[in-house]
């Protein structure tokens, strides 16, 4: 059998993943995200209402027209994170196909459906348990567990025997991840030996040495960082991504082990959080605060205020969003005022564009401006290295290596290193998106 493998989004950018794979004109979509920082760049930009040719035009959903006319069996979506779900509501209601993915990941694609305005999506919606292998019209589905910045991310296999293709774009190897499953190496092994006929690979963290430091070493540096910066005795402010579960749950865990109450703030943190609750992903201690409406965060700050050494404020604001909740506490627009004895934690690296850099700057000199301490890059990425990226490549030994999930410089590394793994220039490639490969057959 021939499988053609068709980029649709994600190839010589950052954001916007979705590829097509079709076997005997067949095909199977995985993933539909959009491109962050394009729709970034129109200050008005309202996702909710705008149309598809608008998004594909600012580039910020893949643009899918290619795919028209061909018979598409499934959409299966790999982990949670917008730059692989947030055109679904675009972009799914043009395929009659189910759409595949965790618990997790189909909880939060839900709940971002919700703020669409402008399509119906009526497509079914297809649980299925991490690990577990699903069979569309004789089509094999496999949902490989793989670690992450988020919970219940699986690296799709999919094909029949011979001709499957590994989709390996967001994944980290991580052997203590503190929360959720590690990344299934055993099964991965199984791969190498059954002969794994392509895999694509994500490079966005590739051009770092790595490799990624665990979870449970990050837990114990915001340990020190929230040690040292409690010693002041004022406010600690902490910010990171909302959908990453297991960093908020270190820094909550340790609030309440250093006598302070942690205290989360914010629309996306509260949505990515009770969502994880719902499906019984995480628990956190009963007496917790996550809050989300603007009236009861007002008083709340207000009593934040008034004995700053008794909390931890947890808070949107990683990226220095203009209309986080770290942003406006900078800008004076709450009854929390910022000060000389106060510390901020940033539990994150700034995303590498020149929206999020400037913003980040801004909000940075503002705090700092009004007295504040500021640690930076408490944080390790939810992506491999080159070091474990080739660990992985290693794992799986792909007779096609074909780098994803990168602009062309970081695919261009990937394909370096695959010539330093052995691999000879006919198994390597450099795909771009709307060009299809053909394999196997
Ligand atoms: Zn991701």
């Amino acid at each position: 059998m021939m499988v053609e493998i068709l980029p649709v989004g994600g190839l010589g950018e950052v954001g916007k993943n979705m590829t097509a794979l079709g076997f005997d004109g067949k095909y199977i979509l995985v993933d539909m995200g959009i491109r962050l920082d394009s729709i970034m760049a129109f200050e008005d930009a309202n996702i909710g209402t705008m149309g598809r040719e608008e998004l594909i035009n600012i580039n910020g959903i893949p643009d899918d027209a290619i795919l028209r006319g061909r018979k598409v069996r499934a959409i299966v979506l790999t982990h949670g994170h917008l730059d692989h779900i947030g055109a679904v509501g675009k972009l799914a209601h043009a395929y009659d196909a189910p759409i595949y993915g965790t618990p997790f990941t189909i909880e939060l694609t839900k709940r971002l459906l919700r703020e669409e305005r402008r399509f119906k999506i009526k497509n079914e919606f297809r649980t299925v348990t991490p690990g577990d292998t699903v069979k569309v019209d004789g089509i094999e589905i496999e949902f490989i567990r793989a670690t992450h910045s988020i919970l219940h991310t699986t690296l799709p296999l999919v094909g029949n025997g011979g001709t499957s293709v590994l989709c390996a774009s967001d994944f980290r190897l991580d052997e203590e991840p503190l929360l959720g499953y590690k990344t299934d190496r055993v099964r991965l092994k199984q791969l190498a030996n059954e002969g794994l006929l392509a895999a694509m690979v994500g490079a966005v963290r590739v051009d770092n040495p790595g490799p990624t430091p665990s979870e449970a070493h990050v837990k114990k540096q915001l340990e020190e960082v929230m040690k040292e910066a409690s010693s002041g005795g004022g406010l600690i402010l902490a910010t990171t991504f909302s959908s990453h579960i297991v960093r908020l749950k270190s820094i909550v865990d340790l609030s309440f082990e250093m006598g302070r109450t942690p205290v989360l703030v914010g629309r996306s943190l509260r949505n990515y959080c009770t969502a994880a609750l719902d499906l019984g992903l995480v628990d956190f201690p009963p007496e917790l605060y996550i809050h989300g409406r603007p009236n009861a965060v007002r008083n709340l700050l207000r009593d934040m205020q008034r004995s700053k050494e008794d909390f931890v404020l947890i808070c949107t604001g990683h990226q220095g969003e203009p209309n986080s909740v770290l942003s406006r506490i900078a800008d004076g627009q709450f009854p929390l005022k910022v000060s000389n004895r106060d510390e901020v934690i940033f539990s994150a690296s700034v995303i590498p564009n020149p929206i999020n850099e400037s913003n980040r700057e801004l909000l940075e000199t503002k705090l700092r401006a009004q007295g504040a301490h500021i640690h930076r890059d408490v944080h390790a990425s939810g992506h491999a290295g080159k070091v474990d990226t080739a660990e992985f490549i290693e794992l799986v030994r792909p007779e096609h290596l074909i780098p994803c999930h990168g602009t062309s410089d970081k695919l261009r590394i990937m394909l370096e290193l695959g010539k330093e793994l052995g691999y000879s220039s006919g198994h390597l490639h450099h795909l771009r998106n709307g060009i299809s490969l053909r394999l196997g057959g």
